[in-house]
């Protein structure tokens, strides 16, 4: 056994004696550590002053965070949003993404049209009343800074509470159920009571803290970035601004989203190669003017923990369109497929449903998830966190929620119908 290794198991160990017995243990042993651990500190308990109160606190302000809090907060709930940076938006506005995949369904075969309604219609609405959302192609492109600025202006008119620059970093439990949520900011180390928690951190970091089942997938890490005066040169996409193109860097293979270290290599490498690749392009005769806009200010991680839900949507059930009794959101399809030792081609792709049981957690009663690291299968990864479906999960956790808080549910209790009424009241559509 190499050092790496020893160190592995003793740092899971750890974690799990802390969790409490060998069910806790099992749980945790699918985490890899990413890190060479070389000793511990030990950190001197003390009480951590509570500094507010939510009946439902978001953890990440990301598209799936940012549609759960207003979601929750049109239905009544008290909502605090929690955002580690200092805008709304998560890999959306922060990593330059403008075209919102799976809003639309390309395929005649599945149902060509609009999938995925509610709050991610409504935004296009409002992106479009100023000129900043171009609806060439099936993926309407907006422009990030519009889509931060009205991402504030929905919480504000709904009344979600956000609070910027703050990382959640731990809970404390009451029996099984989240009492509070754990954050470090300028204010120093401060905890947040809460009747319910939305994991909508992307990296579903809350899954982690609570000892709850998941897995970890590696994937593609990079960027996507833009470049003004841009029109000569050729390269990337149009943007609703003039001039003003993006670029996609699919970036390295199989990354591990988890490993700080790594994170901040590729950061580096990704923003050096931008850079020389404008000064190749500007090195081209009539494209003197180019500029580099901006480099991305959160790295492009796809992937991370995915929940083990409930019931994971499987990569049958999207592949043939399943219905499912609890569906919470429809989606479109705009990957490729690998299903049954074959392709279903984008074109022949069906629209798919997405059911409640896969927001809601094996064990905390009052979690649910919501974005890119809801339960799907492996196969899944391309289609399940574009940006159409996490703003679907996020508005159905956040309805979801506010129904639990309301009637003092836990996550399984909600009553579907219910659940399925109250979306359709938020111009969500259940069916193809
Ligand atoms: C390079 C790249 C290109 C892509 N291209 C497209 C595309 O063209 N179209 C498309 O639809 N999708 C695309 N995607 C995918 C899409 O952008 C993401 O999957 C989607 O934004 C995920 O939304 P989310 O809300 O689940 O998570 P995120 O967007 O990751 O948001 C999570 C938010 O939570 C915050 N957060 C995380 N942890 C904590 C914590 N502990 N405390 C406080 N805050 C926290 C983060 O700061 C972030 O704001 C692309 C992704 C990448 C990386």
């Amino acid at each position: 056994m190499d050092r790496r290794s020893f160190i592995k198991i003793g740092a899971l160990g750890t974690v799990g004696m802390a969790l409490g017995g060998q069910d806790a243990e099992a749980k945790v042993r699918k985490v890899e550590t990413p890190l060479e651990v070389s000793g511990y500190v030990r950190e001197p308990a003390r009480k951590i002053p509570v500094v507010d109160t939510a009946d439902v606190v978001v953890i990440g302000g990301g598209p799936a965070g940012f549609a759960a809090a207003v979601a929750a907060a049109r239905e009544g709930a008290d909502v605090l949003l929690l955002e580690r940076q200092y805008f709304l938006g998560g890999l959306f506005t922060g990593c330059g993404v403008t075209p919102i995949i799976n809003m639309y369904h390309p395929a005649a075969g599945g149902g060509a049209g609009q999938a995925v309604h509610g709050i991610a219609d409504e935004l296009c609405r409002r992106l479009d009343e100023v000129g900043m959302i171009s609806w060439e192609g099936i993926r309407p492109k907006v422009d990030p800074e519009a889509a931060k600025y009205f991402m504030e202006a929905f919480c504000a008119e709904s009344g979600v509470r956000i609070l910027y620059g703050v990382q959640a970093g731990q809970i404390t439990r009451s029996g099984d159920a989240i009492e509070s949520v754990i954050l470090e900011g300028k204010s120093g180390r401060v905890a947040v009571r809460c009747k319910f928690v939305i994991d909508a951190s992307g990296d579903g970091d809350v899954l982690e803290w609570a000892g709850e089942d998941f897995t970890v997938y590696k994937n593609d890490i990079g960027a996507m970035w833009r470049i003004g005066h841009a029109d000569n040169s050729g390269k990337g996409n149009p943007t609703p601004v003039k001039g003003v193109r993006t670029r996609h860097t699919v970036g390295e293979k199989d990354q591990d989203g988890l490993d700080m270290y790594n994170l901040t290599r590729i950061q580096l490498s990704l923003r050096k190669k931008m850079w020389e690749e404008v000064a190749a392009l500007r090195a081209k005769p009539g494209n003197e003017d180019l500029y580099l806009v901006d480099t991305p200010a959160l790295v492009g991680v796809r992937i991370t923990r995915v929940l083990d839900s409930v019931a994971n949507v499987t990569t049958e059930g999207a592949a043939t369109g399943k219905a499912y009794r609890d569906v919470i959101a429809i989606t479109g399809g705009e990957s490729n497929l690998k299903y049954n030792g074959g392709k279903i081609l984008t074109k022949d792709r069906r629209m798919w449903q997405i059911p409640y049981s896969a927001l809601i957690p094996r064990h905390v009663p009052n979690l649910l998830v919501a974005g890119r690291c809801f339960g799907f299968e492996k196969e899944l990864t391309y289609d399940a966190r574009e940006i159409g479906t996490c703003l679907a999960t996020g508005q159905a956790a956040g309805v979801a929620a506010s129904l639990a808080v309301a009637h003092r549910q836990s996550n399984r209790e909600v009553d579907i119908p219910t659940l399925q009424a109250r979306l359709k009241a938020q111009d969500v559509r259940l069916d193809f």
